[in-house]
């Protein structure tokens, strides 16, 4: 039995737009409404035909729904749960997709008293946005985490779990706050580095942009993927999870100074052990099928 019959997706960009594709692959008989704030993404998205509605309210796509789920830059979710609030059905279930968790469902609870709120992080993405950047399989063996409440419904985690695993996720439950230190460690410190590295080499005297254009392969255009991520979603997403990032972040110079001191001093031994102690990482990342095991991510080389 399906999890849901009638599901609601607020923002229809790479995030909602998958969502609502990988619904239509693995539950197509789900009925599917969707909004947007932006009318060339409603447009868009009918074209596409990826939704049986789309409306030019948030309000008037989740009348009926059992599963809304918000999928707005993490600093729009208050306003749109604001919005919709007066137009829920008894009963429907909460989600989102935000990459911070424990502000979201602080605001979720705060606009949504009585509603059950079950909020998700689908560990999943690409640097691209919008409706045409999104596709089916995004989700697939990809992690999806759940933080409620304490005192959430355990029907309606189980039910917002049931349909992250039709998706092709695997599902773990956590606390909001513990997401946000995972995350603040595996994806948003690694941002706010590739952020960092593509603005120092654009703003070096020595080096002309050409030249680091022209010679990115050694490395730098690794960081460039991730440097190219939208940048709505990053501002809010560094305003909201502000205590676990500067605590990384405050570990990760005390981390980089070790290195410089290693370098100043010639001392090749500490230099060595850290790269060690880094691939055994990048092994670890490749024999949980969470990346390729493809040289260079699998790029061509003729
Ligand atoms: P996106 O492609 O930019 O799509 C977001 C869409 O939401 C845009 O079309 C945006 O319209 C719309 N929107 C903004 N404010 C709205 C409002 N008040 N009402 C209705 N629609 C509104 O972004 P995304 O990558 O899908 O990210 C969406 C969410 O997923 C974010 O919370 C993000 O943290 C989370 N997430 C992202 C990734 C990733 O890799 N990208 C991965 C996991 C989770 P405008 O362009 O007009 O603002």
């Amino acid at each position: 039995m399906l999890p849901f019959s009638r599901v609601a997706i607020i923002g229809l960009g790479l995030i909602g737009s998958s969502v609502a594709r990988a619904v239509r692959a693995a539950m197509p008989t789900v009925r599917l409404t969707g909004s947007d704030a932006d009318p060339t993404v409603r447009e868009r998205v009918r074209d596409l035909d990826l939704v049986d509605d789309v409306t030019d309210g948030a309000g008037t796509a989740v009348v009926d729904a059992d599963l809304v789920i918000l999928c707005v830059p993490v600093g729009a979710m208050a306003v749109v749960a604001a919005e919709i609030a007066p137009e829920l059905s008894p009963g429907a279930i909460i989600s989102d997709v935000g990459s911070v968790k424990a502000q979201v469902l602080s605001d979720l609870g705060a606009a949504l008293p009585g509603v059950a709120i079950v909020p998700a992080h689908p560990v999943a993405g690409t640097e691209n946005s919008g409706p045409d950047a999104g596709f089916a399989t995004l989700f697939r063996n990809r992690w999806c985490i759940l933080t409620p409440a304490e005192d959430a419904d355990p029907v309606a985690v189980e039910r917002v779990r049931a349909f992250w695993t039709a998706l092709g996720s695997n599902v773990e439950v956590m606390e909001a706050k513990h997401h946000d230190i995972v995350l603040a460690v595996t994806s948003h410190l690694p941002h706010l580095i590739a952020y960092t590295i593509v603005a120092t080499a654009s703003d070096l005297e020595d080096v002309t942009s050409s030249e680091v254009i022209k010679y990115s392969a050694g490395g730098f255009r690794d960081f460039t993927r991730i440097a190219a991520s939208d940048p709505t979603m990053w501002r809010d997403v560094f305003l909201t999870n502000k205590d676990a990032v500067l605590e990384t972040l405050q570990r990760f110079s005390e981390d980089l100074s070790v290195l410089q001191r290693a370098i100043r001093w010639n001392d090749g031994d500490t230099l060595h052990a850290l790269f060690t102690r880094s691939r055994a990482v990048r092994r670890a990342i490749i024999d949980a099928g969470q990346d390729t095991a493809a040289p260079d991510f699998g790029r061509e080389h003729e």
